[in-house]
């Protein structure tokens, strides 16, 4: 018999969730981790992102007070308290993680774990066998081959920086450049942000990747298209970028987030005979399993829709099928998923050049306008909502918003769009008013702009 019936390498939110499960269902299980218990998500992503994000909200919130009658006076900001209130809670969390894991019967191996074939795994001096291994060691930040790099920051390093940087320049156009722009930005740093491509978010709808690219410059962040850092040199504390525009950038920090590699190298996975992509990832079918039938892999490292709560999702789906006897695959679309960017993006479903590639005739709901808060404010904030709509069926197939709470918003509107809600069900719900939300149940026809 085998030491145990599942054997998780990886404890990230995917990998813990997986275990967890499995040891609800009285399967025999364990867990490995070489690093922090709770992954990229709880120690180096998603939770410490949010709270950077709430901190470097205040400065406007600060700077509104006034027009609302109050007096802030001798505001200033304490780096370090962040760095140190942002490190308690972290630690309050991996200890809530262990926990959880010993409350589900799984064996926690802190330790690196190494695949020796395709039922034992190495950690530390021992070798265990199970009869199923899960792979969920995640991803890792892609620092390019440029001159000087070492000088350089990922996401990583971001969160604990002894100093905080006067002068900041950020590299990259998706999630996590957009999101440290705005944490940079909003704590004060003087921020620039390169992206080498014509529109920020690709891949986004590209009305959410117009407005976002205003909306950021428009709030002081310098954002410059097509353009990227060609060389880095360090003159004393300081940082020259050199870009391909031929400018030459003094800065106090360079934060690359030019995307995330799998983490499948290393662990035995090609010794074992796992089949591995191009990247590296772990290469699955819908039910997550490898080409070796007792092997599978969840989450990032499977390189699918890098997000949290698939990786959940996907470990659930997998218990659900192993020791549940309830088969389960998780369906990849119609995700709903922010960009914790300021203003925030939401987004869910089809994009409009998506929708019309895909449906024969589609009709499109925008609008965008100053939300109430800003009218004593004086802020030209704006926000914009935009409804795809599948004609043929009246279905919404797609929302997308920019502005304050799209992240809470899209969570909901993810469940219409999942339940195949139509444009005539939003327009039949009364508005709450006044929010910035009821937009979305009263794009009236003379917004509808006809689509071919
Ligand atoms: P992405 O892989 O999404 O994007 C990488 C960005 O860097 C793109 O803008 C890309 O440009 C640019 N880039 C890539 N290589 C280079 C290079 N050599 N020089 C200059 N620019 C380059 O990565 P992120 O790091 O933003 O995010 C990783 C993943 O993490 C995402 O897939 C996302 O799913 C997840 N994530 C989710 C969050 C959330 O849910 N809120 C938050 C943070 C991350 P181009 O567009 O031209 O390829």
């Amino acid at each position: 018999m085998a030491d145990f019936d599942l054997f998780v390498i990886g404890a990230g939110s995917g990998g813990v969730a997986c275990a967890r499960r499995a040891g609800g269902y009285g399967a025999k299980a364990a867990i490995c981790e070489d690093s922090v218990i709770g992954g990229t998500c709880v120690n180096r992503g998603c939770i410490p992102k949010k709270f950077y994000v709430y901190a470097s909200h205040y400065r406007e919130e600060f700077e509104d007070a006034a027009s609302y009658g109050w007096s802030v006076e001798n505001v200033r900001f304490d780096w370090p308290a962040l760095v140190a209130a942002k490190k308690r809670e972290l630690t309050r969390l991996d200890g809530i993680y262990e926990r959880l894991l010993e409350d589900a019967g799984v064996a926690y191996l802190p330790e690196r774990g190494r695949l020796v074939d395709r039922h034992h795994v190495e950690v530390g001096s021992k070798t265990y066998s199970a009869d199923t291994i899960v792979i969920a060691t995640g991803a890792w930040p892609v620092m390019p081959e440029v001159p000087g790099i070492e000088h350089a920051i990922s996401s990583n390093e971001a969160f604990d920086l002894e100093r905080f940087p006067r002068r900041i320049v950020i590299v990259g156009g998706a999630y996590i450049a957009c999101e440290f722009a705005g944490i940079f930005n909003g704590l004060g740093a003087e921020t620039i942000q390169l992206y080498r491509g014509e529109m920020i978010l690709r891949g986004f709808d590209e009305d959410i990747r117009t407005t976002l690219y205003e909306q950021m410059r428009e709030k002081g962040v310098d954002l410059r298209l097509e353009t990227n850092i060609e060389k880095i040199e360090r003159e004393g504390e300081r940082l020259i970028a050199r870009t391909t525009r031929g400018d030459a950038i003094e800065t106090d920090q360079i934060l690359f987030a030019t995307g995330r590699a799998p983490n499948g190298h290393g662990i035995g996975l090609v010794e074992a005979g796992v089949e591995l992509n191009r990247k590296g990832a772990v290469i699955v079918d819908q039910w997550s399993r490898s080409n070796i039938p007792n092997i599978y892999a969840i989450g990032d490292c499977t390189d699918r829709l890098n997000l949290t709560p698939v990786a959940i999702r996907e470990g659930r789906c997998l218990t659900e099928t192993l020791y549940n006897d309830n088969p389960q695959m998780l369906d990849h679309r119609d995700v709903p998923t922010a960009v914790f960017s300021q203003p925030e993006v939401g987004t869910v479903g089809f994009t409009e050049a998506e929708a019309r590639a895909e449906f024969e005739a589609i009709d499109v709901y925008r609008t965008s306008f100053r939300p109430l808060k800003h009218t004593l404010t004086g802020r030209s904030e704006k926000v914009m909502m935009k409804l795809v709509v599948e004609r043929a069926s009246d279905r919404v197939v797609g929302c997308h918003m920019v502005g304050a709470d799209a992240g809470e918003l899209i969570q909901v509107l993810g469940i219409l769009v999942k339940a195949t809600a139509t444009k005539a069900e939003f327009d039949a719900t009364v508005a709450v008013h006044p929010t910035s939300a009821e937009e979305f149940v009263t794009l009236a026809e003379s917004l509808r702009e006809a689509a071919e």
